[in-house]
């Protein structure tokens, strides 16, 4: 594209549809296997077009600054109603704007600045928003937290039970514990030993918290760890990746957590909370009740199947001994044959669409995050377009002619255009007339 001082302005409108257009056309013909996205039904694309979007509601539904909230509170009300239901859960907050948010608000509902959490470190999985300050990750950039990392298990991909108690126990005797838990992450191939940890981390304390950003559909599903019966007192979560929401944040509690939350969601982090996403996510919360078991197991059976392939074909598939994935995701170390960051772009000219992943072993290696180690895999969308374990196989078939046949990537793109054209509309949904990835005209 020319640089936008060179066109005139109804060019460079012109040119904003036409960039959309093109990437509708692209994805459509696509594997999308990036695992923190998925396709929304038409319906949550209905819902973020209202005029929703263009109000106020700050506040509680009932309680607002701002007149013209009759509708929109009504809606609100179901929606949070609908969130309760899904994660059993006495109170939520549907109103954070994304997951970050949620965290942030967790941070301010119950620590100080100058507090210490223990989370997971990235190449273990964490997510930056529970990183340190040193590496401008939220809580400790934003909130000011001190944060230490769990010990981790590479072998087993998880964390390590008995060091974390051991570390939490020096450093409680060093008069230092932590004061919040974090458990979930973004690199997430088993659940989190939580059960385990739960009394012993609140025997000194901490309040603990449950990120379910990647995995916050299979929970709903009923097809991964429970956190709120393990033990962790609020859950924080994006609405968009395993769950088919639109982009947007949740937070979830017991009644004792409910003012804080309120306070530190509005007026702490939100002014407005984008009422057309909240919107899409009462739809969404709907979609997830009808339909969430079948399609959380359908992801866990295409993951594991897409693993098992992988690992067949000769690709070293982290978590082996724990049978590769009980989650929406796969993670593989592709050093044997180049780096993660050129995997990705040979992958994606394949029309394959993938994420480099930093693996445990990368940092003390000297890699980064352009040439880690590894790749992750994501099969929440393609399930959603309504594949099962014959299409992960061939998904396999072609990441390993790309990456170990060393095969030219463009070649490849016939077949998976060929893949996806009985693959074009959102599944698990009330009403998919509109194509997964058709473009809406306004105009
Ligand atoms: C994606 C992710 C987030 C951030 O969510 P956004 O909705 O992108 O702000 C937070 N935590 C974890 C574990 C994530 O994977």
């Amino acid at each position: 594209m020319a640089e936008s001082g060179d066109v005139s302005p109804r060019e460079a409108y012109h040119a904003v549809f036409s960039e959309m257009k093109k990437h509708h056309e692209w994805f459509a013909d696509s594997i999308p296997l990036i695992a923190s996205e998925n396709i929304p039904s038409p319906a949550v694309r209905e819902a973020i077009l209202s005029d929703f979007g263009n109000r106020y509601a700050e506040g509680w539904p009932g309680e607002r600054v701002y007149a013209g909230c009759t509708y929109i509170d009504r809606v609100e009300t179901d929606c949070a109603q609908l969130a309760r239901r899904l994660y059993k859960a006495e109170f939520a907050d549907v109103r954070p704007i994304s997951g970050v948010v949620a965290n942030l608000v967790v941070y301010s509902a119950f620590t100080l600045p100058g507090d210490t959490m223990i989370a997971p470190s990235i190449p273990a999985g964490g997510h930056i928003s529970h990183g340190k300050r040193e590496h401008s990750g939220t809580a400790g950039l934003v909130h000011g937290l001190n944060v230490e990392f769990y010990p981790f298990d590479a072998e087993r991909m998880n964390i390590d039970v008995d060091k974390t108690k051991k570390k939490v126990q020096e450093r409680a005797e060093a008069g230092k514990a932590p004061t919040m838990a974090m458990f979930g992450g973004s690199l997430f191939l088993f659940p989190h030993p939580l059960r385990e940890l739960a009394d012993f981390l609140k025997g000194y304390g901490m309040h603990i918290n449950y990120d379910a950003a990647h995995v916050a559909g299979l929970i709903a599903g009923g097809a991964f760890q429970d956190p709120l019966r393990e033990g962790a007192d609020t859950m924080t979560m994006s609405t968009h990746k395993t769950l088919f929401g639109p982009q947007g944040g949740l937070v979830l509690g017991g009644a004792p957590h409910e003012e804080s939350i309120k306070k530190a969601t509005f007026p702490g982090m939100t002014s407005s909370h984008h009422i057309h996403h909240m919107a899409a996510k009462a739809v969404a919360f709907a979609e997830a009740l009808e339909f969430g078991e079948s399609y959380a197991q359908q992801v866990l059976d295409n993951a594991r199947t897409l693993a098992e392939s992988l690992s067949d074909m000769g690709f070293r598939v982290l978590g082996e001994n724990g049978g590769f994935t009980r989650s929406h995701q796969v993670a593989v170390d592709v050093l044997k044959y180049s780096d993660g960051g050129r995997v990705e772009a040979d992958l994606e000219k394949a029309n394959i669409i993938v994420n480099r992943q930093l693996i445990p072993g990368d940092i003390k290696a000297g890699r980064n995050y352009f040439h880690p180690g590894g790749i992750r895999l994501g099969v929440s969308e393609v399930t959603r377009l309504g594949m099962k374990k014959d299409q992960m196989r061939q998904i396999a078939e072609m990441i390993k002619r790309v990456v170990i046949d060393g095969r030219d990537p463009a070649g490849i793109r016939a077949a998976t255009r060929q893949l996806r054209q009985d693959y074009q509309k959102v599944r698990y949904c009330f009403d998919a007339e509109l194509g997964a990835y058709e473009y809406v005209k306004l105009r």
